[in-house]
């Protein structure tokens, strides 16, 4: 009997694993896709090596790559952009790190309050939330973002919006700043050489300033796995839990086991209250089934595959809300041409910010090639200008938004990547029930029925058709206060990465799945610790460090509630996941 099992080791699954693990507890972390043991070997630069959904080796699939991705069927135009393998989704992220604004938490009691989602808010206080940032925020370890020309050319548009530079890590009002990101700083020779023999760890550390931000970061060279400078979780969290026993006393190492599907969580009633005891897993690559029980079961699986393993295990669901309020940031993309150079590519994909609540906010994304063609083609409108039927919205923008091809994109691009600026427009949404996760009524796979993604784009809220317009419009004033000769609004297509709430958590037991302790209503001993926890979309900011936060939370409560144990985040000193306890406690164990 193990003392917790978690399903997944994506953006929040190893965060619950670390922080048991450094407790002394029997920790087994189930992840459905592989392991990157060896990215020096296993991963290239190359953007269809990595991004190719089908075959690329960032996908949602099984470790062979011989055999297909994971279906799900979505019945809308939408891509649901979820990977994976130990790190998850965070695999492909730009490791930022804002905070969720305050307005989303229950305490929130400011004149613009009744502006938020008030009917979906956190049940707790953003107060209460705040020591939980500052442990993630130590742990990762997020600092100012490394900047570089792209960043100075956003700062310049937003220098003349007339708003303020933000100084707190709290988003107290609309204002710009770099981004609270991750991503290591450049130390020794990186970012001052492109000489690869100059580029080797120790002389080298953090970033590199290679500009593929977008795939695998193995840099520096020689670097062991916790000193990469790309924080995706299997570089941070998974290292930490890994060798848990080096660096905490008392901890004891996880055990993880990668390319294992969880198809089943097992309940039984005692005491009068449904119960988790345990789960099944396959091995992918055999098809062997294995039973373990646990006294607590953690599900990290993601906002899609949560509520259809959900529904494959047969869990009860009394309020109809398992699935519902699957809820992303409406994203949108504006894209300036510019006479001076950007350097759009290079670097941090993305390293500013501007964030104006309680609408969302934008941040400057450097693409490689290919994703920025893809970027500027993907679009709910069609191709500018040749349809007259009420799409392609025109503004402060140049012709009507939609997709740029043929010479038009030729001409955007002619000055190379280099003279572009890319804006991604972040929207706070509504929770909606009905959009939502169901069981697909097409051929299950070898794990069970399929999830069905079920999203209406343009039937939002008011309020967040609202946002998106209003930060829309925001994206073209800053390119212009930027210098931009031309803007293009895009109209993206719905392109869902920024999932979250599919599982929330919530106020009331009418439209929410977990309690204040993010433990499952309907099920005792049963905690959800991703992206599916969150309450809301947040007013906006990217969503891993709020779940990351929100995960150290739900290891207290697991902790206290089931081992007896104290919480530790108010009394303890967080340790840094770069420690030098951990890379060699990682060399010793060959990882
Ligand atoms: C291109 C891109 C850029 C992004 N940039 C940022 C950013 O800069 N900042 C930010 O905050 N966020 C960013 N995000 C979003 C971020 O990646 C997600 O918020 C985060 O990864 C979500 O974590 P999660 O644990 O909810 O899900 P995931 O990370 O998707 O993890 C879920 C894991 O569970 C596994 N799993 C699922 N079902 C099972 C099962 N039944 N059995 C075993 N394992 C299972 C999956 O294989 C997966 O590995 C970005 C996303 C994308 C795509
Ligand atoms: S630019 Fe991105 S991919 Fe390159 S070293 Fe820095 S973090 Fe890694």
């Amino acid at each position: 009997m193990r003392d917790v099992i978690i399903i997944g080791a994506g953006g929040g699954g190893p965060v619950v694993a670390k922080e048991l693990a450094a407790k002394g507890l029997d920790v087994l972390l189930l992840e459905a896709g592989p392991r990157h043991a060896d990215p020096r070997e296993q991963w290239t630069s190359f953007e269809n090596d990595a991004n190719n959904p089908l075959s690329g080796y960032f996908r949602l699939g099984p470790e062979d790559r011989s055999r297909p991705a994971w279906f799900r069927e979505w019945s809308q135009n939408s891509f649901v952009w979820q990977l994976s393998g130990v790190g998850g989704t965070t695999q492909h992220f730009y490791g930022n790190y804002p905070r969720a604004y305050p307005g989303v938490f229950n305490d929130y009691d400011k004149p613009d309050r009744a502006e938020y989602d008030v009917n979906h808010r956190f049940p707790f206080s953003y107060g209460e939330m705040v020591p939980y940032f500052e442990w993630v925020e130590a742990t990762a370890p997020v600092m100012t973002a490394a900047m570089g020309a792209k960043e100075q050319t956003f700062f310049r548009g937003c220098e003349t919006l007339g708003l303020p530079v933000q100084t707190t890590k709290t988003t107290l009002g609309p204002s710009y700043r770099p981004q609270e990101n991750a991503v290591l700083q450049p130390g020794g020779n990186a970012g001052r050489t492109t000489d690869r023999n100059l580029l080797t760890y120790p002389q080298a550390t953090g970033c590199t300033h290679c500009g593929y931000c977008f795939q695998g970061c193995m840099r520096p060279i020689g670097a062991p796995r916790n000193q990469f400078a790309k924080r995706s979780t299997d570089n941070s969290y998974v290292p930490m839990a890994l060798t848990a026993d080096a660096w905490a006393s008392g901890g004891r190492p996880v055990e993880l086991i990668a390319d294992a599907y969880v198809t089943r969580i097992h309940a039984e009633s005692r005491g009068g209250a449904l119960t988790a005891t345990g789960v099944t897993w396959r091995e992918n690559e055999s098809g062997a089934e294995h039973r373990e029980q646990a006294k607590v079961v953690v599900m990290a699986g993601g906002c899609t595959e949560n509520p259809r393993l959900w529904f494959n295990s047969g869990l009860p669901n009394p309020n109809d809300w398992v699935g519902r309020g699957y809820t992303d940031h409406f994203f949108d993309w504006v894209v300036g041409s510019m006479d001076d150079y950007t350097g759009n590519p290079k670097g941090v994909g993305s390293a500013a910010r501007l964030d104006f609540p309680p609408y969302g906010g934008l941040e400057n994304v450097g693409l490689p090639p290919a994703l920025n063609a893809f970027a500027t083609t993907l679009s709910d409108s069609g191709i500018r200008g040749q349809y007259t039927n009420g799409r392609g919205a025109t503004g402060p923008w140049d012709g009507p938004a939609g997709r740029v091809i043929g010479p038009e994109f030729k001409e955007l691009i002619s000055g190379g990547l280099d003279r572009l600026l890319s804006v991604l427009v972040i929207t706070d949404d509504d929770v909606e029930p009905d959009n939502r996760v169901t069981l697909s009524a097409l051929p299950a796979d070898e794990n069970g029925p399929i999830p069905k993604v079920t999203f209406r784009q343009r039937n939002r809220t008011a309020r967040t058709n609202r946002n998106r317009e209003f930060m829309a419009r925001k994206a073209a004033e800053l390119l212009r206060g930027a210098g931009a000769k031309k803007v293009y609004r895009i109209d993206w297509a719905p392109l869902i990465l920024h999932v979250q709430s599919s599982m929330r958590m919530g106020e009331s037991e009418r439209n929410s799945v977990l309690d204040t302790n993010a433990e499952a209503r309907a099920v005792k001993r049963l905690f959800i610790a991703d992206n599916s926890a969150l309450a809301n979309a947040l007013g906006g900011p990217n969503p891993t460090l709020t779940t990351q936060a929100l995960a150290t939370r739900t290891a207290e409560k697991i902790f206290q509630r089931y081992f007896g144990g104290d919480p530790w985040v108010r009394e303890e000193s967080p340790v840094v996941s770069t420690d030098s306890r951990i890379s060699t406690r990682l060399g010793e164990l060959g990882l």
